[in-house]
């Protein structure tokens, strides 16, 4: 069995087949796929279809990207979502949240403060609710890294993780899991490769990001929760081992870092 550990099975990308890719994806032998909200618009549509599918599992928080249209009000909106939610044995995590210090509109000074206030606010709910948080990591580790010692959530996972062997120690070492995917099968992504070769096995997991982030084999197409099984054989490749160890092994993981998750 396989878990998607970040998938935005809700995006426009996907029309009306969300459901339809969550079946195939089952199909393939993904057990369970996390679908994070990334704004307050997109709370009730994430919850709805985690519930709708057989295999799902949702994440509310406010993206990175989403900051410069939020509010302080939608902060308010998701603590009072996420207190309802935790009687929703469907929700797992404060998730997307995080920094993008590449998209140049996010970098200027008052856009990098708003989303740090954002991001810092999101971590409070994640620690009073104690719930791990889905981060969105891009250009900012270091920054990450020193907000989250500050305020430590119930651990999570650094998503799309792309930062060096040191970082990806120190997320470790705070109790994060790292997310692996599409990235790792282009064979010039050296040091992503690298790092999920020799990482200890017990801090990876597995996620799709899709519809974004394609491997190399559907890249530029649409990214899908059905690749993960081959995005596992790509791990196993890499790390010298049986494909039914990295399935059971990333598994364990996802469901350590997100322990609300109830797998059938
Ligand atoms: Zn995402």
């Amino acid at each position: 069995m396989w878990i998607d550990t970040h998938c935005h099975l809700d995006a426009h990308e996907f029309g009306n087949e969300s459901v339809a890719q969550a079946a195939q994806a089952q199909g393939q032998g993904v057990g369970m796929i996390v679908i994070p909200a990334v704004e307050v618009a997109n709370f009730s549509i994430v919850a709805q279809l985690a519930a709708s599918i057989g295999n799902g599992c949702y994440a509310l928080g406010i993206h990175p990207i989403y900051v410069p249209h939020a509010s302080e009000d939608d902060l308010r909106v998701l603590r009072a979502q996420v207190e309802a939610a935790m009687e929703d044995p469907r929700f797992v995590a404060l998730g997307e949240i995080g920094l993008d210090f590449f998209i140049p509109m996010l970098t200027e000074p008052a856009m990098r403060e708003k989303q740090v206030f954002f991001f810092r606010e999101q971590l409070k709910i994640a620690r009073e609710f104690e719930l791990p948080v889905l981060m969105h990591v891009r250009r900012s580790q270091d920054v990450i890294l020193k907000h989250v010692r500050q305020i430590p959530p119930a651990g999570g996972i650094a998503h799309a993780f792309n930062g060096s062997a040191q970082q990806a120690q120190t997320y470790i070492d705070l109790g994060f899991k790292l997310g692996f995917g599409g990235a790792m099968t282009f064979t010039r992504a050296l040091q992503i490769r690298r790092l999920a070769a020799e990482l200890p096995l017990a801090s990876i997991v597995l996620e799709t990001d899709a519809p974004d982030i394609s491997p190399a084999w559907v890249h530029p197409g649409r990214n899908s929760p059905d690749q993960i099984p081959r995005i596992g054989a790509v791990l196993a490749e890499l790390r010298g081992l049986p494909l039914e160890e990295v399935a059971a092994a990333t598994s364990a993981n996802a469901r350590h870092a997100l322990p609300r998750m109830v797998v059938a």
